[in-house]
């Protein structure tokens, strides 16, 4: 059985912590201490075609039935994304963001990726 592996462990570009892969579930692309994730892709989660690679700063929480999706914002180029959020997220930090969420975020401006 061949397992091509699509997660890599990264280095938190905000906190630097040592991101590791989820051992299953969805793909993480988001850093669980401050939920900051990277601009590494273009079209669609896992395509790394992004040449940006700028800092993806959680600027709100949005629920989804029984699940909550990050919307990150590209301090570099200012692209708005949505992304689920992992089981091991911080949950003090989901709830600042929620908290600290403007409310001029309209679901027009951001570009869902499935589901
Ligand atoms: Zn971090
Ligand atoms: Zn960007």
């Amino acid at each position: 059985m061949i397992f091509i592996p699509r997660q890599e462990s990264f280095q938190c570009g905000h906190c630097g912590a040592d991101v590791q892969p989820l051992k299953k579930g969805s793909c993480r692309n988001h850093c669980p201490q401050c939920l900051y994730s990277k601009h590494v892709d273009e079209v669609g989660p896992g395509d790394r075609a992004s040449i940006c690679h700028g800092l993806m700063e959680p600027i709100g929480i949005e629920q989804k039935g029984q699940e909550f999706m990050i919307c990150h914002r590209c301090t570099t180029c200012g692209i708005l994304r949505r992304n689920k959020s992992a089981p091991d997220d911080d949950g003090d930090t989901m709830i600042r963001v929620m908290q600290e969420q403007t409310g001029g975020i309209t679901t027009s401006d951001h570009r869902s990726w499935g589901s």
